[in-house]
C-alpha cells in the first residue's frame, strides 16, 4: 500500500493536471501517507474533500454539488498509475438518506483484478450549474447585476440595456465617421492612414466582440460566454451570460456550466465551438481543450462526446455513479 502511494504521490508531482478529481488524488494521497501506519483504510467524505482541496469561493458550495462523480475519480486514479506493479483503486460507499454520507478510500487493487474495464469513459457527462449567486460581478457589473443577475424590464434592465444599445450605436457611428474621415483626406493614401485604419477597425471589432456582442447574441442563443469585464478578479475561470424566463419576466444572470471529463477526469468548461466544432458553445476539457470535447444541452445538462476520436468501448454511467448521494455532510473516519 505505501509503495503505491509513494508511486502515485511521485506521478501525481512529475505530471501536474489542473481539475478537481486529481487534487482530490492528492490530497488522499498525502493524507494517506501522513498517518504513521499506512496501512488500513482511512474514508473520506465529501465534505472533507472539499475543504482541503477546494478554493476559498468553492468552500461555500454543497459538498455533493462540487465533488466529481466516481467514474471521473476512478478515471484520473487509472490514468495516474502505471499499468503493472502495485496499484490503488477508489472505493467507493454511495450515501443516501439522513446522516448516510458518501464515502470515499484508497485500498490496493488485488492482483488480477483488473479494474479498467470498469472505468472505460462515457460517451456523455452531466453539467452542473452553479447556485444562483455564487459567482461574483466586477465592480462594475454589480452596479445593474446585483447578485449575479438582474430582471431584463426593470428599472436597472432597462437603464443597462439602453445603455448598451446607445453605446453599440455610438460605437458604430464613430467607426463610420472614422472611415468617412481617412476616405475624404486629400492626397494619396499614405503607410500612416492604413495603419490608423487598421487599426480603428481592429479596435472596433475587439471592442464590439468583448462589451456589446454578448448582450445581443444572448438574446437568441441564451447561453453564451459573458464577457471578462463582468465577473471579478477574484473569479478564476470564466463563466456564462444566460438569459431565461422565469414567468411573466425574462432575466439575465451569471452562470457557470462544468461538468468531469469522462476521458480524463479534469474539468469541462464551456467555450467557442470554433474552430474545430459547428456548434457555437461546447464543453472543452481543460486539460485537453481540442480532443476532449463535448456537446451542450442547456436543458437537459448533459453532454456528447464530440470527438475528435471516439473514446474506446463506450460504456453508460449508472445512475447510482454519476453523482454522490444527497446528504453528503462530511467527517473523515477512519477504521
Ligand atoms: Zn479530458
Amino acid at each position: 500500500m505505501h509503495e503505491a502511494l509513494q508511486q502515485l504521490k511521485a506521478h501525481l508531482a512529475a505530471n501536474p493536471t489542473r481539475g478537481r478529481a486529481y487534487d482530490i488524488l492528492a490530497f488522499m494521497t498525502d493524507t494517506c501517507l501522513e498517518r504513521p501506519n499506512h496501512e488500513g483504510k482511512l474514508t473520506f467524505e465529501a465534505e472533507t474533500l472539499l475543504t482541503g482541496c477546494g478554493g476559498s469561493a468553492e468552500r461555500e458550495k454543497e459538498p455533493k454539488d462540487w465533488i466529481p462523480n466516481i467514474r471521473a475519480l476512478r478515471r484520473a486514479l487509472n490514468l495516474s498509475q502505471p499499468k503493472s506493479g502495485p496499484r490503488l483503486r477508489m472505493g467507493y460507499q454511495p450515501g443516501g438518506g439522513r446522516g448516510n454520507v458518501s464515502l470515499y478510500w484508497l485500498e490496493l487493487e488485488p492482483e488480477g483484478d483488473n479494474q479498467s474495464a470498469e472505468v472505460e469513459p462515457s460517451t456523455t457527462v452531466i453539467y452542473r450549474r452553479s447556485a444562483n449567486g455564487s459567482i461574483r460581478p466586477s465592480i462594475v457589473a454589480r452596479l445593474f447585476l446585483r447578485q449575479g443577475e438582474m430582471r431584463n424590464l426593470s428599472v436597472r434592465g432597462i437603464s443597462f440595456l439602453s445603455i448598451v444599445l446607445l453605446a453599440s450605436a455610438i460605437w458604430v457611428a464613430m467607426l463610420a465617421l472614422m472611415l468617412l474621415a481617412l476616405s475624404v483626406t486629400p492626397g494619396p493614401i499614405t503607410t500612416g492612414n492604413l495603419i490608423i485604419l487598421i487599426l480603428t477597425v481592429l479596435g472596433f471589432v475587439f471592442i464590439w466582440r468583448e462589451f456589446w456582442q454578448p448582450w445581443f447574441q444572448v438574446v437568441n442563443d441564451c447561453v453564451v460566454k459573458a464577457p471578462l469585464w463582468l465577473t471579478a478578479i477574484s473569479e478564476k475561470n470564466s463563466c456564462e451570460l444566460e438569459m431565461f424566463r422565469q414567468g411573466k419576466y425574462r432575466w439575465t444572470r451569471l452562470v457557470r456550466f462544468s461538468a468531469d471529463c469522462s476521458i480524463c477526469g479534469s474539468n469541462i468548461e464551456l467555450r467557442s465551438g470554433k474552430p474545430d466544432q459547428n456548434l457555437p458553445l461546447v464543453g472543452r476539457c481543460i486539460e485537453s481543450p481540442y480532443a476532449h470535447v463535448y456537446s451542450f444541452d442547456r436543458m437537459t445538462l448533459q453532454g456528447i462526446y464530440l470527438g475528435p476520436s471516439t473514446p474506446s468501448k463506450p460504456h453508460a454511467p449508472s445512475p447510482s455513479e454519476e453523482s454522490p448521494a444527497e446528504g453528503a455532510r462530511c467527517t473523515t473516519q477512519t477504521s
